[in-house]
């Protein structure tokens, strides 16, 4: 690789100054582009465009990274302590918790960003090539040099192009040259001494497309281009972290601090006024602290993350950023693209309408075969309509193509309905392209709403022809194509026509066209700005999606506004809305409506309007930063280049994966796989339930730690026989490091997820929920446990039996309580809530096998102090469990709607 990438180097170092004719015969290339096999061949003999990525961490170290966390430091500090005092049980156990802890990390967080990494490639950048004459798109690190390469505005240059053609073309070099304004581009050679960022008839790796168009044949790829040279390393592996992970580790080291404190406090106490001896105080405080410290939960927690986005992914909305799992979850406004996002983008020109006619158009999707527009195959009569299908067919950039089962676009749905309309017509396209072949073009932005083309006619004249939102065009014309010429524009025809397609929901296009002299050899803005012939104007049905339909009704009873904001007609907009279920008369307000605006009344009006059309994306931003003040979380969609501030800006910015541009993708936290909103929806769901899981974990993981220290915590303080052995302290640790809390970053979603009202953003963690259970749970436990310590003691069992039935009652007491916590908004008395999940299942087999081995093993009875239980004290043990399970539902069930609003 690197010999051929340098040869391909050495030839490129003048390329910017050389003609393209020349580079392109010693890239033995053609306009065309190279045939499928020279690719192929190519691509072994020059490797793949790839840069090497961030190599991910070594597994050694990500295993030691485990080890990199206050609360481990702290375990580590207390086995450390245990081995210096001779107790060398206690202190094996304690390192034991330490390594099935960084194990399950380990493997965990493994498996994690293994998903993360295929994820990712899900949305790995595509290039547009020519292969063998058609336009088709590869993977970018299939690109060879001598490809044909079509970029536009929003991608990124794929390898380092010298440009053939280059139309309104404007790319941004900063990532090369620093140089923030970007650079205009054209075909023609540059000065051999150019610097990089005056080599205008070259295109660079990496850089981002600004405006226009261009092709250009690849001259160097992966390390031979510009970026490759300079930058050996992009793309590292992406760091697990969250705002909430950050607050958990905040968390982590804040609570050793203070479980230190405690510990030695009570230590002090132990001795001073309580006369233990201070090895034994020592040793039971270590415990103590150690099961206080909830070392497992920020390894649970990034588990919870990675799990989410996975689910996610199935859902086809891929994260990009990890913090967006946890925003999604707080969600309260969807602003969202209509055409492709809300609607199918299976478009279909229905109604053609000239000045003579209006007709309507039969049949859906692309397939031309059954509709014959005309019976007679297009007669005289329809002239005007047939030069209006005509512009719609040429000025235009779709290719259909069939294969064994239907027809499919390359390119814009609304232009490859356009091909179709002209099928339906008789037009043979390949044809009618061949003998009105284009020259020129302006291409479509949605800016200025409209493109224009450039003609040679077959009779050696010229023509511009023009397509666009009818409004635009309208306005760049004064006259309008009639039976046998041209005749004055009438406005208010068209405006009725437009309003009446608009209105049954259509999507219209207006067309008109300018006849240019035959020595024009470009068309300008300047060209098209007035006296121009209008055409007519064509409407095409989009119908909506039947699941945004679905995923709008379900965020209605989820709490979460829909907002429309399209660039689209008002009218048409507002019908669709109507189909949709966003109300039978959505409040609708214009681009131009919000301009008008007063500053003060902005938000107002942005707080009541549900369809905004018309919008370009500098209104968008202007939405989404209002929608923001009022204390809304603003999921925002996008596509095109323009719309990255207004991604970057929302709370969770959503591309589109399909027709987004690689501008818009880069600029947003996700991005969908099918551009399609339920999924939008979909990843709001499990944005949610990762949510709930987290809190189930910590709510699971502190309250038990409490119980159990509380517990020994009490002992101390009331003088009595410690119903605990430290080393069975560490022991309850053990057996449920990585087993019952781990379970809870399964969970699937509770039932009634989307009929809840969003989260508050700004509440943390630590809810009050959570801290009254901590307090609640840990006295119950604590009460549970000594009740059973002095039960036993008061019916004769020896201290050994004694213990072993409070180390036994504890863990049943947190098996009991985690089926509780599975589920934070409704009864747990459910059959599935009492099935459990395969990991609730298999955690739940590990811990009675400890238990089991802990109570009747010989060998653990020698090394923890335990003793066999009968029967009736294993039954009692149950017992009391699952009365304190029903005291915990009950508990549950009154606290509940106090604390749904978290
Ligand atoms: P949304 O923002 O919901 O996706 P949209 O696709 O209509 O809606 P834009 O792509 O900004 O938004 O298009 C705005 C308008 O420009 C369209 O309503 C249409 O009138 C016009 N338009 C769109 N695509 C083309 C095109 N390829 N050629 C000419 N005009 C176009």
């Amino acid at each position: 690789m690197t010999e051929a990438a340098t040869g391909t180097r050495r030839s490129c170092a003048a390329t910017h100054a050389r003609d393209v004719a020349d580079v392109m015969a010693e890239l033995a290339s053609s306009p065309q582009g190279l045939t499928s096999e020279e690719a192929k061949r190519r691509l072994l003999q020059h490797g793949p465009n790839a840069l090497p990525t961030g190599t991910r961490r070594h597994p050694f170290l990500r295993f030691l990274a485990q080890f990199n966390n206050a609360l481990i430091y702290f375990m580590l500090v207390g086995a450390l302590a245990a081995a210096m005092l001779g107790h060398l049980v206690d202190s094996g156990v304690i390192l034991a918790v330490v390594l099935v802890n960084a194990i399950v990390g380990f493997l965990q967080e493994g498996k994690a960003e293994n998903a993360l990494a295929a994820i990712r490639d899900l949305i790995a950048p595509k290039a547009h090539v020519l292969r063998d004459g058609q336009r088709i798109s590869v993977p970018m690190a299939e690109l060879v040099p001598g490809d044909i390469v079509l970029i536009e505005a929003g991608d990124r240059v794929p390898a380092d192009l010298r440009l053939l053609r280059a139309r309104s073309l404007r790319i941004d070099e900063a990532i090369l040259t620093g140089e923030s304004v970007a650079s205009t581009k054209r075909a023609e050679p540059s000065a051999d001494a150019a610097a990089l960022g005056d080599q205008h008839g070259m295109a660079f790796s990496g850089t981002l497309v600004a405006t226009g168009q261009g092709t250009g044949v690849v001259v160097a790829t992966g390390l031979g281009t510009e970026i490759g040279r300079i930058s050996e390393l992009l793309g590292s592996v992406e760091e697990l972290t969250t705002p909430l992970l950050r607050q958990i580790n905040r968390f982590g080291r804040r609570f050793t601090w203070f479980a230190f404190v405690g510990a030695a406090a009570l230590f002090a106490f132990a001795v001073g006024l309580r006369d233990f001896a201070w090895d034994d105080a020592l040793i039971a405080v270590v415990a103590l602290a150690v099961s206080l410290v909830p070392e497992g939960l920020p390894a649970v927690i990034t588990i919870t993350l990675a799990i989410g986005v996975q689910r996610m992914a199935a859902r086809n909305a891929v994260i990009r950023r990890l913090p967006a799992v946890e925003t999604l979850g707080a969600v309260s406004v969807i602003c969202s693209d209509k055409t492709g996002t809300l609607t199918r983008n299976e478009m279909t020109a229905r109604r053609v309408v000239t000045s003579e006619e209006t007709l309507l158009v039969q049949g859906a999707g692309y397939d031309p075969a059954e509709h014959r527009l005309f019976a007679d195959g297009g007669s005289e009569g329809h002239a005007t309509t047939l030069s209006l299908i005509r512009a719609g067919l040429l000025c235009n950039d779709a290719r259909l193509h069939r294969d064994d089962t239907a027809w499919h676009v390359e390119g814009d749905p609304m232009e490859g309905a356009l091909v179709t309309l002209a099928m339906k017509a008789a037009f043979d396209s390949g044809e009618t392209r061949a003998e009105w072949p284009r020259l020129d073009e302006i291409p479509f932005d949605a800016a200025h709403r409209f493109m224009a083309t450039l003609h040679h006619m077959p009779m050696a004249e010229k023509v511009v022809l023009v397509k666009g939102a009818p409004e635009a065009i309208l306005a760049m014309c004064d006259r309008q194509e009639a039976r046998g010429g041209s005749a004055p524009l009438d406005a208010g025809y068209w405006s009725e026509r437009i309003a009446e397609a608009a209105g049954e929901g259509e999507r219209v296009l207006g067309f008109a066209m300018r006849p240019m002299p035959g020595d024009a050899q470009g068309v300008d803005f300047a060209d098209v700005e007035r006296g121009l012939v209008f055409l007519g104007i064509i409407g095409f049905i989009d119908p909506p999606r039947d699941e945004a339909i679905r995923a709008i009704a379900k965020c209605r009873s989820a709490g979460i506004a829909v907002r429309m904001i399209t660039g689209d007609h008002a009218a048409t907009a507002q019908t669709i809305a109507r189909q949709l279920g966003l109300g039978e008369d959505a409040a609708v307000l214009t681009g131009q409506d919000l301009d008008r605006l007063p500053l003060d009344g902005f938000a107002a009006a942005v707080r009541e309007t549900v369809v905004f059309a018309r919008t370009s994306p500098e209104h968008k931003l202007r939405i989404v930063e209002a929608l923001q003040a009022e204390g809304r979380v603003v999921a925002m969609t996008g596509d095109g280049v323009n719309d990255a501030p207004s991604l970057k800006r929302a709370d969770v910015g959503i591309a589109m994966g399909i027709k987004g541009t690689e501008a818009a993708k880069e600029a947003s936290e996700m991005v969908l796989m099918d551009d399609n909103f339920a999924s939008i929806v979909a990843a709001v769901h499990e944005g949610r339930t990762v949510h709930d899981n987290i809190r189930k974990v910590v709510g699971w993981t502190l309250p038990t730690n409490g119980g159990e220290a509380l517990t020994v915590i009490m002992a101390i303080f009331f003088n009595f026989a410690m119903p605990m052995s430290p080393v069975q302290i560490l022991w309850v640790n053990l057996i449920l490091a990585g087993t019952l809390g781990l379970a809870l970053a399964f969970e699937p979603s509770e039932p009634g997820v989307m009929r809840r009202q969003p989260r508050r953003p700004d509440a943390g963690l630590l809810t009050p929920f959570i801290l009254w259970r901590i307090i609640v749970v840990s006295l119950f436990f604590a009460g549970i446990s000594l009740g059973v310590f002095f039960w036993a003691l008061g019916h004769g069992r020896d201290l050994e039996t004694a213990r072993t039935m409070v180390v036994n009652m504890l863990v049943v007491l947190e098996i009991f309580y985690l089926f509780s916590v599975r589920y934070l908004h409704m009864t747990s008395f459910t059959y599935t809530g009492a099935k459990g999940t395969t990991p609730v299942l298999i955690a739940l087999a590990v811990v009675i096998l400890g238990q089991l081995a802990f109570t009747y093993l010989p060998v653990m009875n020698a090394i923890f102090g335990s003793s066999p239980l009968t029967l009736a004290d294993g039954t009692l043990i149950l017992a009391i469990g699952a009365a304190s399970f029903v005291l915990l539902e009950v508990e549950k069930h009154f606290l509940r709607d106090r604390f749904r609003a978290e």
